[in-house]
């Protein structure tokens, strides 16, 4: 291991916000790349996906934590775990909220659960092109009663102020050499991204029971100059979830890996083999074994 710097940062960054609001959005501009997918279908960021943005003097993991879910969903008391899971690893919070929609019930739930936590809090309102200046200026007011330590209000998609906005995270990031050895963080974003393509595929391909019990994991990733080799299983709880999946004669499944080849081979420039297997193991959910295996903590 590299000797750092005394002067070198490394910390924890919780993206917290309600669905849609523009957290993905974030993390790409900091790390330069569509590595979260940005999408408006809120469910499809389920995973605490980590971005990790490393520089010279510094590396920030970003911990791209899922939003509230409606009450039908399952898993939306996971997800609230997760969500106190990563405040209590943070060392920063952002929480990002859209000022034309800005103040939900749903936000004002979050900015209670904020409110509690120890951990220093920044906040982006986010979506002020959607807003005249003055509308933006009172949801800026009412976010000034809270206990933020920074507000910003910007538009992610539109405004230049990545720069900014790293140098401001840089404050609340303490003296550590890096969580995770940069010469190995260089494949880990590209693998979560491929995980996170196909389980949006298979989101995209049945909307309701199947996704929320799938996780998607990256067995192969062989990079070659003109073509890249993947192989991904994709693990079910019950059998029954299996035969849906894989659709008759295979052509679910088939469509599934076609859509993800293609949403790949237009990141990535080369051409692209998938290949997905559809495994079973039963009530993997509620196993705290299994969820440590599929990277959830
Ligand atoms: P997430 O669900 O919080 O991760 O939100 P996303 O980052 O996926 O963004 C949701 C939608 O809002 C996408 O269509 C984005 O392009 C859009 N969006 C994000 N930031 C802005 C912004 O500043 N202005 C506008 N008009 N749209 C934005
Ligand atoms: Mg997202």
């Amino acid at each position: 291991m590299t000797d750092y710097s005394p002067k070198y940062k490394s910390g924890f960054v919780a993206v917290i916000g309600k669905p849609n609001v523009g957290k993905s959005t974030f993390m790409n501009r900091m790390l330069g790349e569509k590595l979260s997918i940005v999408s408006p279908k809120p469910q499809t960021t389920r995973h605490q996906i980590k971005g990790i943005l490393s520089g010279e003097d510094h590396q920030i993991v970003f911990l791209d934590t899922p939003g509230f879910l409606e009450p039908r969903y399952e898993l939306q008391q996971k997800m609230m775990d997760y969500i106190k899971i990563s405040l209590k690893d943070a060392d920063l919070l952002v929480f990002i909220t859209d000022a034309h929609r800005f103040p939900t019930d749903y936000d004002l739930q979050m900015l209670e659960l904020i409110a509690k936590t120890p951990v220093p809090a920044i906040a982006i309102l986010n979506k002020i092109d959607l807003v005249v200046p003055e509308i933006a200026e009172k949801k800026l007011q009412l976010l000034k009663k809270e206990s933020f330590l920074e507000l910003h209000s910007v538009s992610l998609l539109h405004d230049s102020t990545t720069t900014s906005l790293i140098q401001n995270i840089l404050k609340y990031i303490p003296y550590n050499p890096p969580y995770y050895n940069p010469d190995e963080v260089s494949d880990l974003p590209i693998k979560f991204f491929v995980q996170e393509i196909i389980r949006e595929k298979i989101f995209i391909a049945f909307r309701d029971e199947i996704p929320y019990c799938s996780t998607v994991v990256v067995e192969v990733y062989n990079d070659f100059p003109n073509k890249v080799d993947i192989a991904a299983n994709i693990w079910l709880e019950r059998k029954t979830q299996k035969i849906i999946i894989i659709g008759k004669g295979g052509e679910k499944i088939k469509a599934i890996r076609i859509a993800a080849e293609k949403e790949i081979h237009k990141i990535l420039g080369k051409r692209v083999k998938l290949q997905l297997w559809v495994k079973v193991k039963s009530d993997w959910r509620n196993k705290k074994n299994a969820l440590k295996e599929f990277g959830y903590k």
